[in-house]
């Protein structure tokens, strides 16, 4: 099975992280999935290019994850990242039961939002789409890795915090787990 191949009520998971302050505004809960076709040079999440299994989770265990970081740490909202996100069939169905829990919507695409289907589009607060281009690094911005990336407020909820994306000082996380040390933010 590849990330490509995965049926509507299983993900591919690459990390979760519970609760983060470094992945957008607010509190989030942060799911990187695995498998990216796109390949850009210099991608910072190499690792998680690769179109193979990694932790299949079904619809219903990540919604129990979602549900206990809500729990345990208030967070205001999720952030999908990756590989690529929209890759996972289920997308459409898990932002729906997300949006359901009144949970805020951050999507990281390395596709234009042009291309990405308006089921998707249309549950997302904030969508952060295009490739990462090694040559157009943004110095300016967090998060982001570059200017031609954009950041598209598809509701309200996040409009007020564009200034996160500008003004934020950069910060990493850093979690150190058994056998893993793992390290996300800008
Ligand atoms: S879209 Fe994102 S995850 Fe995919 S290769 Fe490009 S930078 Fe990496």
């Amino acid at each position: 099975m590849d990330s490509n191949s995965n049926s509507k009520s299983n993900f591919n998971v690459a990390h979760i992280k519970l609760c983060t302050q470094t992945e957008g505004p607010f509190k989030r809960c942060c799911i990187w999935f695995q498998g990216c076709d796109l390949k850009c040079p210099g991608c910072c999440n190499e690792f998680l290019q690769a179109l193979v299994p990694n932790h299949i989770m079904s619809l219903e265990s990540l919604l129990e994850v979602i549900a206990k970081a809500k729990e345990d740490f208030d967070i205001e909202g999720i952030t999908l990242s990756g590989g690529e996100p929209i890759l996972q069939k289920g997308l459409p169905l898990l932002l729906e039961h997300v949006q359901t829990m009144g949970l805020g919507i951050i999507l990281f695409s390395g596709r234009s939002m042009a291309s990405i289907s308006p089921e998707i589009v249309s549950r997302v607060d904030l969508l952060i789409d295009g490739p990462f281009i090694q040559e157009k690094l943004d110095t300016e911005r967090v998060l982001l890795g570059s200017t031609n990336k954009g950041l598209h407020f598809i509701t309200e909820r996040y409009k007020a915090q564009e200034g996160y994306f500008h003004n934020h000082i950069a910060i990493e996380e850093i979690t150190l787990g058994t056998d893993y040390l793992f390290i996300n933010g800008d």
